[in-house]
């Protein structure tokens, strides 16, 4: 069984989730949200009358405040947090991680997320590409999926992948969008691997931003020739125009565009904005093409 934990992430419907993995006694989580929202999954668990101190298995598709910042409540429980080993000392040593995150969140950061803390070394366990880990009978093989984040694992489990951020964010019947958050942005190890994942042929993918898709080919398809719109806006754009907040401006006016909404106040938006800000995607986009550009 597969639950869909909704986190109601700034109070929008089906923009953060996490997933819940049950077969016969054994129970993994993956994902966490950030530690905001620890309280959110201890009542969804409940409705299935899962206590969340069960919890002992938790797989983060890597460190970004909204996928795995609440994985340290789940270690103080005593759970296992098994994460990519460039993402490992992060969780381990967080200071670095708050600090990058300060930079792009400012003083939301307490509002976005909550507390950050630290994980002890003994509860963090490091996940080689292609490794399986097993749980009880509940087998899972991660898959060193990079492009949006350096430190980033897909999940496979049975015929589905846990996405995480490499599959983009597709939330209801809207697009399909990327995140492209700095500072590790790199289109070309993204196409890769969206390639890995289909190469495994899954029936359906999970995203945390969000839920289950199955449409997969066309899926990844559209990821990739949006991932080119925006890597290339933002190319042409960044030597025009200069100031910061303007050229955010014009991508935010270029994203519900391309979204094909027409009135700004669609809830739909609201929900893509949460999950994933399109200023991070311009300061992300930007980084990548002063690097490699
Ligand atoms: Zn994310």
């Amino acid at each position: 069984m597969i639950k869909i934990i909704d986190i109601n992430f700034q109070n929008q419907k089906s923009a953060v989730g996490c997933f819940l993995i049950k077969k016969d006694k054994n129970i993994v989580l993956i994902e966490t949200g950030p530690s905001l929202y620890y309280n959110k999954i201890k009542t969804s668990l409940e409705e299935i009358n899962i206590d969340i101190d069960e919890i002992k298995y938790v797989l983060v598709t890597h460190i970004h405040l909204d996928h795995s910042g609440g994985a340290w409540k789940f270690a103080k429980n005593g759970a296992k947090i098994y994460v990519h080993p460039l993402g490992a000392p992060h969780l381990e040593n967080p200071e670095k991680l708050i600090a990058s995150a300060s930079k792009i969140y400012g003083d939301k950061m307490d509002q976005l997320w909550g507390k950050v803390d630290n994980i002890d070394a003994n509860n963090i366990i490091s996940v080689d590409h292609n490794e399986t880990i097993n749980i009880g009978n509940i087998e899972i093989k991660a898959l060193h999926t990079p492009g949006h984040a350096n430190h980033h694992i897909a999940w496979k489990y049975e015929h589905n992948i846990f996405t995480g951020d490499i599959a983009g964010a597709k939330i209801d019947d809207g697009p399909v969008l990327p995140a492209c958050p700095p500072p590790d942005i790199d289109l070309v190890k993204w196409e890769q691997s969206l390639d890995i994942i289909k190469k495994h042929k899954p029936k359906r993918l999970y995203l945390t931003h969000f839920g289950k898709h199955e449409n997969i080919s066309n899926h990844i398809q559209e990821l990739k020739q949006e991932l080119k719109v925006w890597s290339y806006w933002i190319k042409e754009k960044k030597d025009k125009i200069l100031d910061n907040p303007s050229l955010v401006n014009e991508f935010n006016k270029f994203v519900y565009n391309n979204m094909k909404i027409k009135k700004i106040e669609d809830k739909l938006i609201h929900q893509y904005f949460a999950a994933n800000p399109p200023y991070m995607s311009v300061s992300g986009l930007k980084r990548y093409w002063e690097k490699y550009g």
